[in-house]
């Protein structure tokens, strides 16, 4: 600021030197007053010359939207002025650096919001729709841009929702359709609003059908391994207490006593299935490098069939089992076994006697290895078939007990193939019988020479 009055008094020496000059050598009456008052009127001029470009600079920068343009072009002024534009300058690019910082903060911020796997709704004290990520886009059908500043009331308009945001009570969620939903797949949301800021709120929404899904299936399966279990134990214990209150005579007993011990079977033959599911659902992947010989599998499964034929069927079945190449399966041979004569048994428990079951093993062109099942028993109508391996799904309830079924025996077929990165295909028509087949990837399957074998 010292420059400036030294300056301005320079101006005044130079303009009153040269009017005192002008009075002494031409005779100019005033002249000292009037070189003072033109020196006065320059350093106002050049003055005002350099404000309006400082002006003319920090109006545009005001102007403009987006800050830091101006700010690395502030005009290079003289003295006091240029000190002002250069502070300002700095002052500008600050606010520039630290507007960019929290904009990258903000947009950083976002990307993390939309990457949640949960829906996020911002809503501001009105309730109104400020800001929300794709997912929640998705659940609830909002329109990221256009719904922006819109009501979420007149948005979301399930009554449950409407009564949650009315109570104002946002302890717990509450569970609503999802804008997807329909009666064949429903969707379900759980969605939670928390209070922050001044009255703004936080609205978090989870997809939760595949959870509910899974508690139903966890309901479900209890009640039924429940009625699965209760059911034998009914009879058991019906029949005991006839023993023990009842004096029966010997072939009586004998009798009670052979239902008993069927009963029992029963209820073994559930158990150890359930524990096999368990099994499969709690272990790791079974190894690609342990190799277990088709043949042997075959004929432990044709072995298994005949007995079976022989106990259900007086007449038996026409049994035919054709074992392919010499073939190795890379996968755990109890699991293995466990789904084939899952199979087969299935074929000779629901075909009638006297009727054709047919096994086989082969190897298909593109390297992959095929078990197929094929019967000549009643056949299923289409509607059972997307059902049939879920755990306890039954056509024909009293022929599946009648023979020993538990009602897991295709879950566990599921299952193995899963494990060993098979497919399991189901093909039946009503009347024309039925043909199961697991179709096992090529990496898992291995032909090997007859010498080798031997
Ligand atoms: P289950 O122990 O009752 O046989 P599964 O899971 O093995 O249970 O089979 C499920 C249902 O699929 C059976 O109850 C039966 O109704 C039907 N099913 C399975 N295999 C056959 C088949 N080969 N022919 C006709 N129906 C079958």
């Amino acid at each position: 600021m010292i420059n400036r009055w030294i300056v301005f008094a320079a101006c005044m020496l130079v303009g009153g030197g040269l009017g005192f000059w002008a009075r002494t050598v031409n005779g100019l009456s005033f002249g000292l007053g009037i070189g003072l008052a033109v020196a006065a009127m320059v350093w106002l001029v050049i003055d005002s010359f350099f404000i309006n470009r400082l002006l003319r600079w920090l109006r545009a920068e005001q102007s403009n939207d987006t800050p830091a343009v101006m700010a690395g072009s502030a005009p290079s002024l003289p003295g006091v002025w240029g000190e002002v534009a250069d502070r300002t300058r700095r002052l500008l690019k600050n606010r520039d650096q630290q507007y960019q910082e929290s904009q990258a903060r903000l947009d950083e911020f976002l990307a993390a919001m939309q990457a949640s796997p949960s829906g996020v709704v911002l809503l501001d004290a009105q309730g109104r729709i400020e800001w929300c990520n794709q997912m929640a886009s998705q659940h609830f059908g909002f329109d990221a841009q256009r719904d922006v500043m819109q009501h979420i009331a007149n948005l979301v308009r399930d009554p449950a929702f409407k009564a949650y945001m009315a109570t104002g009570n946002f302890a717990h969620d509450v569970v609503i359709p999802g804008s997807a939903s329909t009666p064949a797949r429903p969707v379900k949301l759980s969605v939670h609003v928390h209070s922050y800021g001044k009255d703004r709120k936080l609205l978090l929404s989870r997809d939760i059908t595949a959870v509910e899904l899974a508690e139903a299936m966890r309901r479900d399966f209890v009640a039924n391994v429940s009625h699965e279990i209760r059911t034998p134990l009914t009879v058991l214990s019906g029949f005991i207490e006839t023993l023990q209150t009842l004096p029966l005579k010997e072939p009586e007993r004998a009798r009670y006593l052979a239902l008993m011990s069927q009963q029992s079977q029963r209820m073994q033959t559930l158990v150890s299935d359930l524990l096999t599911l368990s099994r499969l659902e709690g272990s790791p992947s079974p190894s690609a490098n342990e190799w277990t010989t088709l043949g042997a599998l075959l004929a432990q499964c044709e072995q298994e069939a005949k007995a079976l034929s022989a106990v259900i069927a007086p007449q038996g079945h026409k049994l035919e089992f054709e074992s392919g190449p010499v073939s190795e399966i890379a996968g755990v041979q109890t699991e293995l076994y466990s789904a084939m004569s899952n199979l087969v048994t299935n074929a000779v428990r629901y075909t009638p006697e006297g009727g054709l079951v047919r096994v086989s093993w082969k190897l298909l062109e593109d390297g992959r290895g095929e078990f197929k099942v094929k019967d000549t028993g009643p056949g299923i109508a289409p509607e059972h078939l997307p059902r049939l391996t879920e755990r306890f799904y039954r056509i024909d309830r009293s022929r599946s007990r009648e023979t020993g079924g538990t009602g897991l025996g295709l879950a566990i077929v599921k299952h193995v193939a899963q494990r060993h990165g098979a497919e399991l295909h189901i093909e039946s028509e009503p009347g024309q019988g039925s043909c199961f087949s697991i179709v096992f990837p090529a990496a898992r399957v291995r032909r090997i020479q007859l010498a080798q074998a031997a």
